[in-house]
């Protein structure tokens, strides 16, 4: 048995679940944590079918050849894909034009797996997908405690999967520690989280942690192939993406290096405050991915301030400029702003209001 090997990297983790897979011991509340978009939601997929799994060996769950096994890979797992499936032409095109209201959706993949996504502005998904607020709304819960409750309808057990289980709140959390704390002998639950400091600490006691640490870079970069992209650009995104191939992806559907060029074309005219405003224009949705521009920019005009060799820097590409930019007023205060950049970075993955963020960190860059 393997699980999840389509999933790249993540070699301890998956090794622990298979462990407590064959000794049939998982425990039935887990917290996934880790980076996001390294996998977590992938391996709660698969972990989702392993416990389903109809083979009659332990050890050969998931088997992906019994009819649960089968079901459940070849179900809509995402919203996109429910959307899609249900045929739901309007809401397709609503989603495709950008002008589908904000919603959110608890995708049934199969009757017995349950899997409750946050809500989110459609149409920005992917540009925004790595700025938003995760939410996970009451209603939706109290469908997972109810869900988790009941009985399996056709499968030997039931899995709920809350993504960004950090969007629920308080009351939700307490009304979901009931489920924990008295499970039917049939449910599972799966949190997973990038931000576990969040949650309750009688629900992080109440379910053991999983961690999921960054993918190497290669794993990253192999996790890209396929992805459209010249060699530099492909390259770029991965050494940003924190071992992340799902920044990486996002980072190349934002346009990272042409946010880079808007940035430097700024920075090189001595960061006025009215072209400051342009910016913000080009730099709304991607904000995150702005202040990790500017985060690496910035730390490069340092390294050029210090005499390193262009071709040694991040973005040797933009050499000239950042050594211009590095002999100007702005280089002296160049580590000063990477380090608010690099601060604006943490606020952000911590749920803070993202325009006023960026906002912030534009006009905290000292103007001629
Ligand atoms: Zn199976």
């Amino acid at each position: 048995m393997s699980l999840a090997p389509e999933v790249r990297g993540h070699a301890r983790v998956k090794d622990v679940l298979e462990r407590l897979l064959e000794r049939d011991r998982v425990p039935q509340s887990l917290l996934f944590v880790g980076p996001d978009g390294v996998g977590k939601r992938l391996v709660a997929r698969a972990l989702a079918q392993a416990l389903q799994c109809e083979a009659r060996s332990a050890a050969e769950r998931p088997c992906g050849r019994c009819r649960s096994c089968r079901h459940l890979a070849e179900a809509p797992f995402t919203v996109e894909e429910a959307v899609e499936r249900r045929q739901d032409l309007e809401r397709r095109q609503a989603i495709e034009r950008g002008t589908a209201p904000e919603f959110e959706e608890n995708v049934r993949p199969t009757p017995d797996v349950l899997v409750v996504y946050p809500s989110r502005k459609k149409g920005e998904d992917g540009a925004a997908a790595s700025a938003r607020r995760a939410v996970l709304k009451v209603d939706q819960l109290r469908e997972a405690g109810a869900f988790l409750q009941e009985a399996p309808f056709e499968a030997r057990r039931r899995v709920a999967i809350l993504v960004d289980a950090h969007g629920m709140n308080a009351a939700s959390q307490n009304a979901l520690l009931k489920v924990f704390e008295e499970p039917r002998s049939t449910s599972w639950a799966i949190l997973v989280t990038h931000q576990p400091e969040v949650l309750l600490p009688t629900v992080r006691s109440r379910c053991p942690e999983i961690a999921f640490g960054p993918l190497a870079a290669e794993d990253v970069a192999a996790a890209l192939r396929g992805a459209e992209g010249d060699a530099e650009r492909l390259a770029r995104c991965a050494a940003l993406s924190e071992g992340s191939p799902g920044r990486a992806l996002d980072l190349l559907r934002e346009g990272f290096l042409e946010l880079e060029d808007a940035l430097v074309a700024w920075l090189a005219q001595g960061a006025p405050a009215r072209e400051a405003l342009v910016l913000r224009g080009a730099l709304t949705g991607k904000e995150r991915t702005a202040a990790l521009a500017l985060r690496s920019l910035m730390r490069d005009v340092a390294a050029a301030r210090a005499g390193v060799a262009a071709e040694a820097l991040r973005s040797p590409r933009h050499a000239e400029a950042l050594a211009a930019v590095a002999a100007g007023p702005l280089g002296a205060r160049a580590v000063e702003i990477a380090e608010r950049a690099a601060a604006a970075l943490q606020a952000l993955d911590a749920n803070a209001n993202v325009p006023l963020t960026l906002d912030a960190l534009l006009a905290g860059v000292p103007a001629r």
